[in-house]
């Protein structure tokens, strides 16, 4: 992207602001610099199924794309993480890769895409690479499932997991524990039903549960479902009456925007968001970018084929993460470069608290310091909540915290409804719940604490997992 003006720099007294808010012209980097790429014409790169054939799935099609541009040592680091640490395979459109900075190796291993997307072993952390509560869906969304793959955790909203797959794999994946295929780190999970199968269950708990209004279709990816099937799921979402707010769930609107941009995706994007419109209901798109670089001409123009399909909206769920996006100013132009591309910054999840995560992972305390420093720039209604996901509670803004250990960095939360876990818990409106920082951003006398306890800490965790995943199978088997 290039900066076409500094326009807020200083005030109109002249006195500097901590931000300096630039418009950014798009531009897509040119991807013939990269030596893989360097006769692929205009028409195979906006090509979907070009892209999709050549996404990169381990270091030795790195190797072929990117040649020497990258040190022997990077390719190295990378497939040691691979072995031992990584928790979701490597898939990588040139879309994507495409936008990070390949200069040097240097600037490679900088780049804010690159950390999440290609993860390596000496990103991580080697005190605690994983927090001792962290656990595989570390938001316990199986245990919430009414029927296989649809999550009940809110009173009138759930998720639609309509398939494990995706066109890219993030690094930081939440949903590791199913999505993806296996690494050496990580079994994931098997959907037991096969997926019409699955998809029926959904309905039929939809048709029976009135208290639904919202509905996240969510994967995975709703990219790497064949069109004529989402179309017909979300058709169907459409005739449930008591439906009135249906979310597509797609990383690719960026990751892959070539595949929105496709002539009978956009063709069928129309009919469904007639169909909402007549309905009374929104339909939207809600996507996940993490660093401006990210958002280029293609993108947008993705994202403009859908408002004009005519879709109610598309926002962004990004995800907060060290060197990605940690900072005020790359976080404000994250959002700027989403704003003014017709993409709502929507909100910022804090990373959760999965496997090897901790050296992506921020504290409340980081976390809550972030969401004062990006207020008053943008127009309100799209200044991202920054919120905690927190275990067996749901999103929480991070200023909502009711208690707060800064030295053993544990924070309470309560809630304010039940989910079926909880129906016959008297106490569950009363009781707090718990999220946990970083070991390594906690004070010396935090990290000791941690040092000494972190083996119980487990079993703490698994007990109320234990207890809730009982809950769970009780009434599912009711
Ligand atoms: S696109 Fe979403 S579901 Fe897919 S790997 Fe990334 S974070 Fe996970």
């Amino acid at each position: 992207m290039t900066a076409v003006a500094a326009e807020s720099a200083v005030t109109p007294e002249g006195r500097p602001q901590p931000y300096a808010y630039r418009r950014r012209e798009l531009s897509e980097p040119d991807w013939r610099r990269i030596p893989g790429w360097s006769d692929i014409t205009s028409a195979e790169w906006e090509s979907a199924q070009w892209q999709r054939s050549h996404c990169v799935k381990n270091a030795r099609q790195l190797r072929q794309v990117l040649g020497d541009l990258v040190s022997e040592a990077f390719y190295a680091d990378l497939e040691r993480d691979q072995r031992e640490r990584a928790t979701m395979s490597m898939l990588l459109p040139p879309q994507m890769l495409n936008t990070m900075d390949v200069s040097s190796t240097e600037a490679f291993y900088a780049d804010p895409v690159r950390r999440y997307m290609l993860p390596v072993f000496s990103d991580r952390r080697t005190d605690f690479p994983s927090h001792p509560v962290a656990s595989r869906d570390s938001l316990h969304e199986a245990e919430m499932w009414a029927v296989e793959g649809l999550t009940h955790r809110y009173p009138t909203k759930v998720l639609a997991e309509l398939l494990p797959t995706c066109p890219q794999y993030c690094g930081h994946c939440t949903r590791m524990d199913l999505v993806g295929n296996s690494t050496p780190q990580i079994d994931k999970h098997k959907f037991a039903l096969k997926q019409p199968d699955r998809l029926e269950a959904m309905f039929d708990y939809l048709a029976r549960t009135p208290q639904v209004r919202d509905v996240v279709v969510s994967g995975g990816d709703v990219a790497n479902m064949p069109w004529a099937r989402l179309e017909s799921f979300v058709g169907r979402l459409l005739d449930v009456e008591n439906i009135r707010d249906i979310r597509l769930a797609t990383k690719a609107l960026m990751g892959l925007p070539q595949h929105w941009l496709q002539d009978d995706v956009r063709a069928g994007m129309e009919r469904l968001a007639t169909k909402a419109r007549q309905r009374g209901a929104q339909l939207a798109i809600h996507t996940h970018v993490n660093a401006a670089q990210s958002m280029t001409p293609l993108v947008a123009k993705a994202t403009q084929a859908m408002l004009d399909a005519g879709v109610r909206d598309v926002r962004n769920q990004g995800v907060l993460m060290r060197g990605v996006n940690a900072t005020v100013e790359q976080l404000l132009d994250l959002c700027f470069a989403l704003q003014d591309n017709g993409v709502l910054p929507y909100y910022f999840y804090l990373c959760d608290m999965i496997p090897f995560s901790e050296h992506w992972r921020l504290s409340l305390a980081e976390a809550q310091r972030l969401q004062h420093g990006i207020m008053g720039y943008l127009p309100g209604f799209a200044t991202p909540r920054i919120v905690c996901d927190v275990p067996y509670v749901g999103k929480r803004w991070v200023h909502q915290v009711s208690e707060y250990d800064t030295e053993r960095g544990i924070s309470y939360w309560t809630k304010n409804y039940r989910t079926a876990l909880e129906a016959d818990d008297p106490e569950a409106l009363n009781r707090q719940y718990e999220y946990y920082d970083p070991i390594h951003t906690l004070p010396e006398a935090g990290q000791a604490w941690w040092r000494e306890h972190a083996r119980e800490a487990p079993e703490h965790a698994a007990r109320l997992a234990a207890a809730s995943r009982a809950a769970s199978e009780a009434l599912l088997h009711d």
